[in-house]
Parts: C-alpha cells; sequence; structure tokens
C-alpha cells in the first residue's frame, strides 16, 4: 500500500492521476475499512492538510463550501445557519461531536450513501459540486451526481473541491428558508433511518412560490419528489402539509431491514417531509426554530 500526504492541491490531484484514491476525514473510508466493509485502497492521497479547501465563502449567486469545511464547522459557521439552515441541520445530526470534527462535507457527499445526511437539503437547495483534475475542471450537479449506493458519476482521478449552493430567491419581498429533520432512534452515532430536507420560498402573501423536498434513505441513492409545483400560489396550511407528506411518502421505495421495515419507513418519510416543510415554511416566515430541528421539534429519540 502507497500512503502520501498532500500539501498542495496538485499534488493531490498528480496523486489522484496516478491512482491514489483521496482520503479527506476518513470516517468513511478508515473505518468501513476496519469494520472489514471494504479493503482499503492500495494507493491513498491524504488531503485534510489542504487548508483552501475547507474554506466557506459567500459568492456573488450563493455560497461555495470548500470540500474539507467540517461538519462542526458547517453546523456553526454564520453563513450557513443563516441563509441554508437545512444543510446546518443535517451536519449537526451527523454522528458524534468526534465524528463531525474529522468529517467533511465532501466526504459525506462523495461517500454516496443514499442514507448521508447533508444530501437531501443540498439536493433540495440545488447544490453543485466542483470535480477538478489536473487538467480539467467541471461542475456537475448533485441531481446527476448520485447513480446508486455509494457509486457517483466522478472519475476515480476527480477530486471534489467544493460544493456549490446557488443563494435562496429573496426578491421582491419574497422570503426563503430551508430545514432537513431525520428519524433516528438514538440521539448520537446514529444513521438515518429515513429523512427529508426542504426548501422553500414564500411569496410576500405568505402562499409558495416555490417548494422543493429531497428524501434520504429511500431509494438506492437520495431522491427529490416531483410533482410538488401544485402548492405554488397555494399556502402551506395543514391540508397543504398532509398532502406534501403523501406525495413524498409515495415516491419512496424503501428497503426493509433490521431497523425499520418498508411500510413503516414508508409511513415515516410521509411525516419527515411533512415536518421538513413545514418547518422550512417556519423559518421562511421569520420564526427562529433552533439547530437541527430534530431536537427543536423533539423528533427521535426521546431526551
Ligand atoms: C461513528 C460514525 C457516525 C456517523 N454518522 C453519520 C451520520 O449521522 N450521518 C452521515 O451522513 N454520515 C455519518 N457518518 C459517515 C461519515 O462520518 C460522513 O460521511 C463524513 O462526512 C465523511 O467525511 P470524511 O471526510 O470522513 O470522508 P472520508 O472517509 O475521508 O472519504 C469518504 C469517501 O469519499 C471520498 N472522498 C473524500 N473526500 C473527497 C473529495 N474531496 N473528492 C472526492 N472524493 C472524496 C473518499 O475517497 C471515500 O471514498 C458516520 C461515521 C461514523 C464513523
Amino acid at each position: 500500500m502507497t500512503f502520501t500526504i498532500a500539501t498542495t492541491l496538485e499534488d493531490a490531484l498528480a496523486a489522484m492521476a496516478a491512482g491514489a484514491r483521496p482520503v479527506a476525514g476518513g470516517s468513511d473510508l478508515v473505518v468501513a475499512a476496519r469494520h472489514g466493509k471494504a479493503a482499503l485502497p492500495a494507493s491513498i492521497v491524504a488531503i485534510d492538510r489542504l487548508g483552501d479547501l475547507a474554506r466557506v465563502t459567500g459568492t456573488d449567486d450563493g455560497v461555495r463550501i470548500g470540500a474539507l469545511a467540517t461538519h462542526a464547522t458547517l453546523m456553526l459557521h454564520p453563513l450557513i445557519v443563516d441563509s441554508y439552515p437545512g444543510l446546518a441541520d443535517a451536519c449537526a445530526l451527523v454522528g458524534s461531536p468526534a465524528t463531525r470534527n474529522v468529517g467533511t462535507l465532501g466526504g459525506n457527499v462523495m461517500n454516496s450513501s443514499p442514507a448521508m445526511d447533508t444530501g437531501a437539503p443540498l439536493l433540495a437547495l440545488g447544490a453543485r459540486v466542483e470535480l477538478r483534475t489536473v487538467d480539467s475542471t467541471r461542475v456537475v450537479p448533485l441531481a446527476e451526481l448520485w447513480t446508486g449506493p455509494g457509486r457517483n458519476v466522478a472519475a476515480t482521478d476527480e477530486l471534489c473541491t467544493a460544493i456549490l449552493v446557488p443563494a435562496p430567491t429573496a426578491a421582491g419581498g419574497t422570503r426563503s428558508s430551508s430545514a432537513y429533520v431525520r428519524l433516528e432512534y438514538r440521539r448520537a452515532m446514529e444513521i438515518a433511518v429515513v429523512g427529508a430536507g426542504a426548501s422553500i420560498t414564500l411569496a410576500a402573501d405568505g402562499t409558495v412560490e416555490s417548494l422543493a423536498i429531497a428524501l434520504t434513505a429511500v431509494a438506492p441513492t437520495i431522491i427529490s419528489v416531483t410533482g410538488l409545483d401544485a402548492f405554488v400560489g397555494k399556502p402551506l396550511d395543514a391540508a397543504a402539509l398532509t398532502a406534501v407528506g403523501e406525495i413524498a411518502s409515495e415516491q419512496s421505495s424503501p428497503i426493509s431491514d433490521l431497523r425499520a421495515g418498508d411500510s413503516y419507513r414508508r409511513h415515516c418519510v410521509g411525516v419527515m417531509a411533512r415536518r421538513a416543510a413545514e418547518a422550512a415554511a417556519r423559518r421562511a416566515a421569520g420564526e427562529i426554530i433552533g439547530i437541527p430541528v430534530n431536537r427543536a421539534f423533539g423528533i427521535g429519540a426521546a431526551r
């Protein structure tokens, strides 16, 4: 096995061009190897010293989150908490303080698990990933990135350098916000049983201008809920929220395993979608709901 520590982006990209696999926090790659789920790659390049890739920067059209930004950073970052609270909700739920301190957003997204927590809010927010090689850069919408559990369209020599999230629409009196909730059986070191991320823009009169919802752990990849345009121009009242939950539930195709049967998961995804939409709408209307929504709403395991 070869192990290289990259101190520049160019070193990292050259190592990947030569066949090395990147390791950031190692909380998926190394932990999976220790648990015997997958052997360590024959060649690894550590990218955790590339400080420039940990930056979170406001841009003209949103935010550029360096792939090495950790969950611990993002859950408290003022720009993320203020404008993309759904992402902060998700980061705040990942693992434990130790996991959040080493685990990166790039690692979460590129590991491509359908149970990853940041995927649903990022997809609902319309995020894209920047992928670089030694001689190319391309930007891929998250909606086109994941192809199956642990699989994505990135070539083996492509490093995710940033996650780009568009600015929430908030023109002409509109107000936008987002939220992420998940069903969990305990409060730390847990993976979502199912989850939902919602992003909403409310018109000045309080009706829905746009609504996007994405679902965690209900299909081979994180998926977007379709058909939500039907709610545009209407208030997101109790009947509408119930309908949102039903649509999400119908579009999910979860598995049965030790943690939950498929019918229970399908029911719960409706509940999570409804709660995520409600929390996002209440935030957009100006209410302060603490991060993560799971704790604020008392979702999941009891205190
Ligand atoms: C105890 C525990 C609890 C956890 N709980 C949760 C949880 O609640 N929710 C959740 O979503 N996840 C959870 N995880 C999974 C993990 O912590 C996250 O997915 C984390 O964000 C992974 O980031 P990392 O930097 O550690 O990735 P790594 O392990 O370093 O990498 C993961 C994969 O992505 C690739 N990769 C990493 N960075 C890049 C990059 N920049 N470009 C291209 N490919 C890259 C690696 O080659 C590898 O295949 C948990 C893990 C543990 C050990």
